[in-house]
């Protein structure tokens, strides 16, 4: 392979290899895995400035056979890549229904409690991305509107006027949507308004510096004043101490999420957890 600057990449990198190596191995094994079930959401709170629990983040984990738990981010991008995403996609969402169901038949919730699922790119630019969500929230008869559908900044880019009508359609349908990971991507500030989304989530990364008197400080109170300004709610994630979620409070914060809460729990430990609360 070539590399951009015209040199031929030939070196052996043993390091490198390795990881190729059980990149290969992941991705033909991700298809035996989706058939034996080893997949499943895991779930993390959400709470408003006054510790009322609000939703819940569900982040898939895979339960390997040999391998432990592997986390996200060593198999979404190869999903992504060998189409099973919908099939994964699928899966949190059924997981998300039976939680929902379940806390509605123990009156845990009401209404307002929200499930985030995560829509990766490829998913967010299907034109069937609607039809299966329909599909399965139909199928558990789950209201759509107990559902957030969390999209990247950087998803805001390309054809505007299809990410639009994309978003529009599915919140006609009753979803709400937030932005995550917000700050991070490069998305066009004067856009922001033209898309109906109903949520900005603050990147961790803004939330580790909130207590640098000064630049971090002001960044994530900038952040939180310009979600406001458009009337959205905003949520702060990766919030691991006291002292940042005070400092949260006094900016107006809507919601957190973090360690300090809670870490992402399996169905049965959720459960515990929120009955408990
Ligand atoms: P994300 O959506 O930004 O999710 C937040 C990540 O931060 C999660 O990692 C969560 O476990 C972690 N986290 C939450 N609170 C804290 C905290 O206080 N401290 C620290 N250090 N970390 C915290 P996780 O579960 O490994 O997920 C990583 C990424 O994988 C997610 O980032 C998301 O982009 C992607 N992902 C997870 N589940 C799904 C899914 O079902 N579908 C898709 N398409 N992507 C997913
Ligand atoms: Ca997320
Ligand atoms: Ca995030
Ligand atoms: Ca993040």
């Amino acid at each position: 392979s070539k590399m951009k600057n015209g040199n031929s990449c030939s070196f052996y990198d043993p390091e490198l290899q390795a990881l190729l190596e059980n990149q290969a191995e992941l991705e033909t094994d991700i298809v035996r895995a989706i058939a034996h079930d080893e997949f499943s959401a895991y779930f993390q709170p959400q709470i408003n400035a006054n510790g009322k629990i609000t939703g819940a983040e569900a982040l898939i984990r895979w339960h390997h056979p040999s391998k432990g738990l592997i986390a996200p981010n060593d198999f979404i991008p190869i999903a992504e890549q060998n189409g099973v995403i919908q099939k994964l996609q699928n899966t949190v969402l059924r997981d998300i229904c039976i939680l929902i169901n379940e806390l509605n038949s123990k009156q845990l919730i009401d209404d307002s409690f929200k499930v985030s699922i995560n829509i990766s790119q490829v998913q967010f630019n299907s034109t069937t991305l609607k039809t299966e969500l329909l599909n399965v929230v139909n199928d558990y008869n789950v209201n759509p509107s107990n559902i957030k559908l969390e999209i990247t900044e950087s998803m805001l880019s390309g054809d505007i006027a299809s990410v639009i009508s994309q978003i529009d359609e599915l919140k006609q349908q009753g979803f709400i949507f937030s932005i995550d990971d917000f700050g991070t991507g490069y998305s066009c500030l004067t856009h922001l308004s033209s898309f109906s989304v109903n949520e900005l989530k603050v990147d961790k990364s803004f939330i580790d510096k909130i207590l640098d008197k000064g630049t971090g400080f002001s960044i994530v109170q900038t952040i939180i004043n310009l979600g406001k300004s458009l009337n959205l709610t905003v949520v702060a994630e990766g919030v691991e101490t006291e002292e940042q979620f005070t400092v949260l409070k006094t900016m107006s914060v809507d919601m957190i999420q973090g360690y300090l809460i809670a870490k992402p729990m399996n169905f049965d430990d959720y459960l515990c957890w929120h009955q408990s609360y």
